[in-house]
C-alpha cells in the first residue's frame, strides 16, 4: 500500500550524489525539483557546494534538468545563472514534466533519476513516469501555506514506511533505503 510514494533512495542532500556514483547506477540525467532541493529560498544564488556539484556533473557529462511546478517565469529567473535546463508548470505528481524531458532528450527512464524533497509531488511524479526517485531533506524548513497540507500527509506516510516522521534512515549515497522489498 502507498508504495507509489515510497522513494527508491533516501539521501540527505542532492549534493551527496557524486558523478561517479551516478555513472555506476547508469544515470545520464538528473531531474531535480527546484525549491528546497536544488536551491533554498533564502539563498537564490546557490551555495558554493551547489556550484561545485554542478561543475563535477558537467565534467562527467551528466545533465541536470529542473522539473518544477512553479511558473516558467519564476523557474527561468531562479536558474538563470546555472548550467541547467528546466521544465516549469510540470503538474507533479502527474508525470507530464518528466515525460516532456524524456521525449525531448530521447532518454530511457532507466538512465534518469528524479530528486526532490516532497513525497506527494516529486516521488510520486517520478514513479508515475517510471523513473527512480531520490527523496532528500528540504534545504530549509518551509512554512509556505501551499505545502503545509502536503507536509501533514507526508508525515503520516513517513510514519507508515519508516515508523517515524522525523527519524528516517538517510543515506549519503544511492543505496536502497529498504532491502525488505
Ligand atoms: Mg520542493
Amino acid at each position: 500500500m502507498l508504495n507509489f510514494l515510497k522513494p527508491t533512495y533516501l539521501v540527505e542532500s542532492i549534493y551527496d550524489l557524486s558523478a561517479s556514483e551516478l555513472q555506476d547506477h547508469g544515470i545520464t540525467t538528473v531531474l531535480t525539483d527546484l525549491d528546497n532541493t536544488l536551491l533554498a529560498w533564502h539563498n537564490p544564488d546557490g551555495t558554493p557546494e551547489l556550484h561545485e556539484w554542478l561543475k563535477q556533473l558537467h565534467a562527467a557529462k551528466i545533465e541536470v534538468v529542473v522539473v518544477s511546478n512553479n511558473t516558467w517565469k519564476r523557474v527561468g529567473q531562479a536558474v538563470a545563472g546555472l548550467p541547467v535546463d528546466y521544465v516549469a508548470w510540470s503538474l507533479k505528481p502527474l508525470p507530464r514534466g518528466i515525460h516532456q524531458v524524456l521525449r525531448k532528450q530521447k532518454l530511457n527512464p532507466a538512465e534518469v533519476i528524479m530528486v526532490g524533497d516532497q513525497m506527494l509531488t516529486d516521488v510520486w511524479a517520478a514513479h508515475s513516469a517510471g523513473v527512480r526517485s531520490v527523496l532528500v531533506k528540504p534545504l530549509v524548513e518551509s512554512d509556505l501555506w501551499q505545502t503545509w497540507l502536503n507536509r501533514a500527509i507526508e508525515k503520516q506516510v513517513k510514519k507508515h514506511f519508516y515508523g517515524s516522521a522525523t527519524d528516517l534512515p538517510w543515506q549519503k549515497e544511492l543505496v536502497a533505503a529498504d532491502h525488505s522489498e
